[in-house]
C-alpha cells in the first residue's frame, strides 16, 4: 500500500509500504475513505518533536472495515467505522470514567501511520464506532473532523465546564480552536470570543458561532478580555495551542470559580505555583478522550446539526500529501483532507 512517512523535519513522503494485517484477535484492520493531516504532525515536522528514524505518520480516520481478527464481536467487516488517535478497550475502569485516552490497555493507532491506504486499529470493539449506514461521500468531512480535531475541541469545552447562557474564550484558531468554538455553541454558551487574528479563520469561528473576535494576544488579549467581561474575565476558557503564552493566556482571561480546558499538546509549558494558586482557577485538560463522545459527535452529524468538515480548506489526493504538510505549515491552509 501507499503511505506517508515522515524521514526529517520537512521531509514527508509517500511511500509503498507493508499492508497492516491482524496481529492480535482483538485487531481490526480497515480501509481509509479518507484522512487528513494533523496541527500536531506539524510538531515533527518543523523539527520541534526529534524525528531520529523514518516513521509512519497520521493518527486520522475514517474507513471501511475489511477484516477483523477472532476476538472482535461488535464491529463487522463492511461498517464504516471511526475511531480516536488512541485503542482503548471501553471496559477498564478508566474507560468507564470517560478517560478511554488513559485506557489501561492504551495503544496509538497513530503508529501504524493512518495517512495511508489501510490502517490495523488494536482493541476494535471498544476504539472503533460504527455509523448508522455508509454515509454519503459529502459526510466524510465531518466524520474524519470527529476522528481527533472536534473530539478534542468537544473534551476542551466540557473540562472548561461550558454551560448554557455563559461566556466563553477560546485561545487557538487551529481546527481544534475553531471546533471548540462549534462545541461551546452546542453546549449552550451564550457568548464565545474566538482569540484570533487570522481573517479566513475568524470567518470561519464566526460561522461556527463566535459571537466575538479578539485579535490581540498575551496581556493585551487578557486585556481584552476583561473588558468584554465587566472585568471579571470569562466563565470557561479553551486553551488549543499547547504554548506558555497561550496557557497563561488562557488561565488569566479565566474568572476565579472557572475552569480551563487544555487541548494544545503541552510544549514546554512551566505554570507558576503561585499565580495558579491565587486564580481560583481549575484545569482539565490532555489528549482527548475522543471515543466517549464519538456516538453522540456522529448523532449530530448523521441529523446534519453540526458541519465540521468546513474545518478542511484544503483537499488533496494522499499523492500530495507532502504539499499537504506544507500548506500547513506555511499557514495556507487550516486543515489538509486527504482523498483515497
Ligand atoms: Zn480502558
Amino acid at each position: 500500500m501507499r503511505g506517508a512517512v515522515i524521514h526529517a523535519p520537512g521531509d514527508v513522503r509517500l511511500e509503498t509500504r507493508e499492508n497492516p494485517t491482524i496481529q492480535a484477535p482483538t485487531d481490526a484492520v480497515i480501509r481509509m475513505s479518507a484522512t487528513c493531516v494533523c496541527g500536531s504532525d506539524l510538531w515533527d515536522y518543523r523539527g520541534i518533536n526529534p524525528v531520529t528514524s523514518p516513521t509512519p505518520m497520521g493518527h486520522e480516520y475514517v474507513g471501511i472495515v475489511e477484516e477483523v481478527g477472532s476476538h472482535v464481536t461488535t464491529i463487522t467487516p463492511g461498517q464504516f467505522v471511526i475511531g480516536s488517535f488512541f485503542a482503548s478497550d471501553n471496559t477498564c475502569e478508566i474507560c468507564r470514567a470517560g478517560f478511554q485516552t488513559s485506557c489501561v490497555h492504551r495503544e496509538f493507532v497513530g503508529a501504524g501511520g493512518a495517512q495511508a491506504e489501510y490502517l490495523r486499529v488494536p482493541l476494535a470493539d471498544g476504539t472503533l464506532v460504527a455509523t448508522p449506514d455508509v454515509p454519503d461521500a459529502t459526510m466524510i468531512p465531518s466524520l474524519l473532523a470527529a476522528s481527533d480535531v472536534l473530539g478534542t475541541g468537544w473534551f476542551g469545552a466540557v473540562a472548561a465546564d461550558v454551560q448554557p447562557g455563559k461566556t466563553v474564550v477560546v485561545v487557538g484558531d487551529g481546527a481544534v480552536g475553531l471546533l471548540a468554538v462549534l462545541a461551546a455553541r452546542e453546549l449552550g454558551a451564550e457568548r464565545i470570543i474566538a482569540m484570533s487574528r487570522h481573517e479566513s479563520r475568524q470567518k470561519l469561528a464566526t460561522e461556527f458561532g463566535a459571537t466575538d473576535i479578539v485579535t490581540e494576544r498575551g496581556n493585551e488579549g487578557v486585556a481584552r478580555i476583561k473588558d468584554l467581561t465587566d472585568g471579571l474575565g470569562a466563565h470557561s476558557v479553551i486553551e488549543a495551542v499547547g504554548t506558555q503564552e497561550s496557557i497563561m493566556q488562557a488561565i488569566r482571561s479565566a474568572r476565579p470559580g472557572s475552569a480551563a480546558g487544555y487541548v494544545g499538546v503541552s510544549h514546554d509549558v512551566q505554570l507558576p505555583g503561585e499565580e495558579l494558586f491565587y486564580s481560583h482557577v481549575r484545569l482539565l485538560g490532555g489528549p482527548a478522550p475522543v471515543r466517549r463522545f464519538l456516538p453522540d459527535l456522529i448523532d449530530r452529524i448523521w441529523t446534519g446539526t453540526i458541519n465540521p468538515g468546513k474545518v478542511f480548506d484544503l483537499t488533496l489526493p494522499l499523492a500530495d500529501v507532502a504539499e499537504g504538510y506544507r500548506a500547513m505549515d506555511e499557514r495556507r491552509a487550516i486543515k489538509t483532507l486527504l482523498t483515497l
